[in-house]
């Protein structure tokens, strides 16, 4: 073969593997994904570890980096982000903690409301900021995961927005932690 042909063949072959790599990076994130969704639906990671076959450390990791990736917890560190619920900015709250995409944001107040209505399942709020239980029949998505309302995961309804029990638990837990932004 010419070397000009050989080029053509290894650069074919390169492009084959790059694209074998990204497959693997999205089977290996879906994987993830999926074993902290079993973590939360109420399995221990001992659990999940055992079920699964790998060691309890790995599985840990898994739950830790997707608890890091997914919130971060901004104030003082970008003073211009709000609620998006209740639309204070960070400097008006006690905490704010951001979603995965930074879109996303929910403060110390809306959390606590949010998870009170977890609790109660009773409507909370002024008509400009409302928070209420949605019903399970109500397949909406929760701004912060993404992830469906359904018979295991209680999501509650602000005005524009919803958050998940999951990602009220997290955020609650990042505010009491005063965990701060990976980068500060
Ligand atoms: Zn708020
Ligand atoms: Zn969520």
């Amino acid at each position: 073969m010419s070397k000009k042909h050989l080029l053509q063949a290894a650069l074919q072959k390169q492009q084959k593997i790059r694209a074998l790599e990204s497959q693997l990076e999205t089977a290996k994130d879906d994987y993830c994904k999926t074993v902290r969704d079993l973590h939360l639906s109420g399995m221990s990671l001992r659990e999940v570890a055992t079920m699964l076959k790998v060691s309890h450390q790995r599985i840990h990791q898994i739950v830790e980096e997707g608890n890091k990736r997914a919130y971060s917890w901004l104030r003082p560190i970008n003073p211009d982000l709000r609620c998006s619920f209740c639309g204070l900015s960070s400097e008006q709250v006690n905490k704010l903690v951001a979603g995965p995409d930074m879109f996303i944001c929910l403060c110390d107040g809306c959390a606590g409301t949010c998870s009170q209505v977890l609790k109660t399942g009773m409507q909370v709020g002024t008509d400009d900021n409302s928070f209420r239980l949605l019903d399970k029949a109500e397949r909406l998505r929760c701004s912060f995961c993404d992830k469906l309302s359904g018979s295991k995961r209680d999501i509650v309804a602000g005005k524009e927005h919803q958050v998940c029990a999951p990602c009220i638990e997290i955020s609650l837990k990042h505010m009491k932690e005063n965990k701060l932004h990976p980068g500060a």
